[in-house]
């Protein structure tokens, strides 16, 4: 898999030794972000928009409902920027000014496509699915082509894409690492907690392997 090239618009200008180009890292950053948000301008205005994604190969799937802003401008074939990050941990440094947070993140620009297909929607639906909680789209009903007619679905080619990460433990001034007080990195993690029952589900209705064992 060939690097995304620098560009003019990915090369990272501050701390640059924390900016990555190759496909794999900046894929599996992607994988492993649950959510994301797209930028894109119109008339002027910018706009950032969280929303559920998927990565299918090179490209990043969308979808909602037709009267989407975001989506009705990616359909109509304009540009977007789209983010998402990795919180790790809090990085506690002596002095405020060292403070940080450790992190891995990707920004990616593209331009989209409807997908007008039926079996395209429906693969793509799958990904969504599959990327918040593998396992649930064999086990879910599927969309109707009534429920598929009422889904906008757009693909985007990443064009250029770069990763930045942050690791390891506070950097302090010297004269600082004397001073009296705690530091270090409060490491964080998206952790499932006890699953909650619907209450409409019969009581036999076994929590199902893939909810129990959730991790990202
Ligand atoms: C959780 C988190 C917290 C942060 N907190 C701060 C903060 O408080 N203050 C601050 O100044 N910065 C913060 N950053 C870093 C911030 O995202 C930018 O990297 C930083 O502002 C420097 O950007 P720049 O001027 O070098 O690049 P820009 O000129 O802004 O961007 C040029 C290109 O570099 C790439 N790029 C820039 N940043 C990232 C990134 N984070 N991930 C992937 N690609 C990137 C993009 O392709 C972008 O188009 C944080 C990042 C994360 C993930």
């Amino acid at each position: 898999m060939p690097d995304f090239p620098q560009t003019q618009k990915t090369r990272i200008h501050r701390l640059p030794k924390r900016g990555h180009y190759d496909r794999e890292t900046i894929y599996q950053i992607i994988d492993e972000a649950l959510i994301c948000h797209v930028g894109f301008v119109e008339n002027g205005q910018p706009f950032v928009i969280p929303t559920n994604f998927a990565r299918v190969e090179d490209t990043i799937i969308l979808h909602g409902a037709p009267a989407s802003r975001m989506l009705k401008h990616i359909a109509a074939g304009n540009p977007v920027c789209i983010e998402t990050t990795i919180v790790d941990g809090l990085v506690l440094a002596r002095s405020v000014f060292h403070h940080s947070v450790n992190y891995r993140s990707v920004v990616l620009f593209g331009t989209g496509r409807l997908l007008e297909d039926d079996q395209e929607k429906m693969a793509a639906l799958k990904a969504v699915v599959e990327h918040l909680i593998p396992g649930r789209w064999s086990e879910a009903r599927l969309p109707n082509p009534k429920e598929l007619d009422a889904t906008l679905v757009v693909s985007i080619k990443i064009d250029e894409a770069s990763a930045k990460l942050r690791t390891g433990l506070p950097g302090d001034d010297e004269e600082d690492y004397a001073l009296p007080l705690w530091a270090g990195v409060l490491p964080l993690q998206i952790l499932p907690q006890a699953p909650i029952r619907d209450e409409r589900l019969p009581a036999e209705t076994p929590v199902p392997a893939y909810v129990a064992s959730y991790k990202r």
